[in-house]
């Protein structure tokens, strides 16, 4: 440890990871050489408006594709880059990525908005914030931000204040996992959030759950009493949506609608967008 920590450098940051095993510290030193070797790619998940019978936006999910380990999913690698200071680079590597992808769906006719994952750690960070602002405001590029309630908590004042910039920027922002993590009202207040979704958590076993569908039911009226939109995510049924939709959820996503897409089964998928997304509501018809 002594010997980690002269360095100040990176292994010093690596052992501040907490429980680390030697694979996860392998994995933290791969991730520099990931972001800039063309390992990582996007994929994409629809969500679709359940009313407008319209896809209404895209969720860009990063993976991994390892040299010797293979396909890495997120949640194996995104805790260690936020932990390890790669995050900025990945998050940035995700924005510039997502900005081309939109041009290239632009010219195939499809203008929809793509939403990214942003790390907590990021809402405080000033260079993040610039390089952000600066990205999207070059590009014009239709972007949300996805965030989690927990995320705030760290620094409240910075991360509301800079929220409130990408709101000013134009950049949606939505409440991601909503119900999972630290939830607080008082900031659920405070946050300049458009949408809210509802994690899978509480989707999932919607139809076969005593408790679920209240809380889905009362965190829709919630969010809609404080002006903001629902999306459920996790729907994998034609029988949670079919609830969902009764229950006046504005948005979907899940396998049902779609698993997360590369980019070119995306265009084909919005080639029959409306038919898609109305196909899975008109087999609600005669639920309702
Ligand atoms: P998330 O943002 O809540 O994304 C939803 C996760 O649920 C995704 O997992 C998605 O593939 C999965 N999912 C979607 N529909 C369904 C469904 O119907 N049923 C079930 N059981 N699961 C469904 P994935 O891609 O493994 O991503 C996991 C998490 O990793 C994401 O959760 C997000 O928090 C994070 N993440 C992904 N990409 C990025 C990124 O570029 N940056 C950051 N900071 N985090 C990311
Ligand atoms: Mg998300
Ligand atoms: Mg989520
Ligand atoms: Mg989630």
């Amino acid at each position: 440890l002594d010997d980690a920590r002269t360095d100040g450098g990176v292994i010093a940051r690596e052992v501040a990871i907490n429980a680390s095993t030697p694979e996860q510290l392998a994995l933290v030193r791969e991730l520099q050489e990931a972001i800039v070797g063309g390992q990582l790619f996007l994929q994409y998940q629809p969500k679709i408006h359940v009313r407008r019978q319209e896809v209404s936006g895209v969720e860009a999910l990063i993976r991994w594709r390892h040299p010797e380990r293979g396909l890495v999913m997120p949640g194996d690698f995104i805790p260690l880059a936020e932990e390890s200071e790669h995050i900025l680079d990945l998050t940035i590597w995700t924005l510039r990525q997502v900005i081309g992808d939109q041009l290239i769906l632009a010219e195939a006719g499809h203008d929809v908005p793509i939403f990214i994952n942003i790390a907590g750690v990021l809402l405080a960070n000033p260079r993040f914030v610039h390089l952000a602002c600066s990205l999207v405001e070059e590009s014009g590029a239709k972007i949300g931000f996805e965030i989690t309630e927990t995320s705030v908590i760290r620094d409240p004042a910075s991360a509301i204040a800079n929220l409130k910039t990408f709101a000013e920027i134009g950049i949606t922002i939505s409440i991601d996992d909503y119900g999972a993590g630290l939830s607080s009202l008082a900031y659920l207040k405070q946050l300049p959030a458009r949408e809210l979704k509802i994690d899978k958590l509480f989707v999932t076993q919607l139809t076969s759950s005593n408790r679920d569908p209240l809380i889905v039911r009362s965190t829709i009226d919630l969010a809609h009493a404080l002006e903001m939109e629902v999306v459920a995510e996790g729907v994998e049924t034609q029988a949670a949506l079919a609830l969902l939709a009764v229950m006046g959820c504005d948005m979907a996503q899940g396998f049902l609608i779609s698993r997360p897409i590369g980019l070119d089964a995306l265009i084909k998928y919005l080639e029959h967008g409306r038919a898609n997304a109305s196909s899975v509501i008109s087999a609600l018809n005669g639920r309702f």
